[in-house]
């Protein structure tokens, strides 16, 4: 096989442009903000106060969630969310069966209340209408990260700090300070690109960690290795950045220019957009060199802010 050929320009000339990259839509925290300057102005008069007495008011006796309009309740007048009223027939208090009756004084109550984000232990300080803060809490800047450790679904969700000491102690990630590296890749047995090869390593740069993924898997039926960098933080901040990969033996070389992704975008959801630098297995044998009995790559790269 030899390298430089035009499969191989297809590939990285259709990347180039960052087709793939997805841009997240404007924050529904920043569009929600006026809710808070009007809970501000009529604060006092309006609603109903968020005690803790209407909090179980609105706490489904069954799955223990938060209930949202529409909201039922029996011949008998228990209240139950939408979805248990789905699920079951009988009420779970009085036995009585359900059939289809609203609660509308009850979804009354939701609809006046204004209640703070859940993440505000985490920072946030906005208020929004009951219906609307759902929807928010979805989207707020604060809400915990998942852990972005691939291979495995970890539940491990947190702030970043929190995180990058989970992937140290728990996954026994690599650890690096320094915005360019020089990463060495050996896999004993190359042919085993269906389970799922991947290797996480952190980087510390510009007071932010940066996560570089390598892995193996298919393209339909071509086995190639992928490696990219993911941002531990939002993508606004994860745009700040840019980051180059190489690849490369015997005079040629492969290189990918990218914008790390946020860890918000899944491991999976980035890996599938090949929004980052892809070998197909035949030439990174070549850039191994040797036998082919094992893979022996050697990827630098460099992180960089871009000028604002
Ligand atoms: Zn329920
Ligand atoms: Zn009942
Ligand atoms: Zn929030
Ligand atoms: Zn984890």
């Amino acid at each position: 096989m030899t390298p430089g050929g035009g499969t191989y320009e297809g590939i990285i000339g259709s990347h180039n442009d960052n087709a793939d990259y997805d841009i997240a839509p404007e924050s529904i925290e920043t569009r929600a903000s006026p809710h808070r300057k009007i809970s501000a102005l009529n604060g006092v008069n309006r609603g109903v106060a968020a005690n803790s007495a209407v909090h179980e008011l609105l706490e489904c006796p069954i799955c223990l969630n938060e209930m949202y309009p529409p909201i039922h309740q029996c011949p008998n007048g228990h209240t139950l969310c939408s979805k248990c009223q789905s699920k079951i027939r009988c009420c779970p208090i009085c036995r009585h069966e359900l059939g289809n009756i609203r609660c509308l004084a009850l979804e009354r109550v939701a609809e006046s209340l204004e209640l703070p984000c859940r993440y505000q232990n985490l920072g946030c300080q906005d208020i929004f209408p009951y219906n609307i803060r759902l929807r928010h809490e979805q989207s707020c800047r604060f809400r915990p990260y998942n852990c972005p450790y691939a291979g495995a679904e970890c539940p491990m969700t947190g702030d970043i700090p929190f995180l990058v000491a989970h992937l140290k102690s728990d996954h026994k990630v690599d650890m690096h300070d320094g915005c360019t590296f020089n990463h060495r890749y050996v896999k004993s047995n190359t042919q085993d690109v269906e389970n799922a090869t991947w290797m996480l390593t952190v980087f510390n740069c510009y007071g932010y960690q940066f996560c570089l993924h390598f892995e193996a898997f298919n393209i339909g039926t071509a086995p190639v290795y992928m490696a990219f960098i993911r941002f531990m933080g939002d993508d606004q901040d994860a745009r700040k950045f840019s980051y180059t990969l190489e690849v490369g033996a015997n005079g040629r070389k492969m290189t990918w220019q990218g914008v790390p992704r946020s860890i918000r975008d899944s491991h999976l959801k980035v890996r599938d957009s090949m929004d980052g630098l892809i070998i197909q297995r035949n030439l990174a044998m070549f850039f191994s060199g040797g036998n082919r009995q094992e893979l022996k790559l050697k990827v630098a790269g460099r992180i960089w802010k871009e000028q604002a």
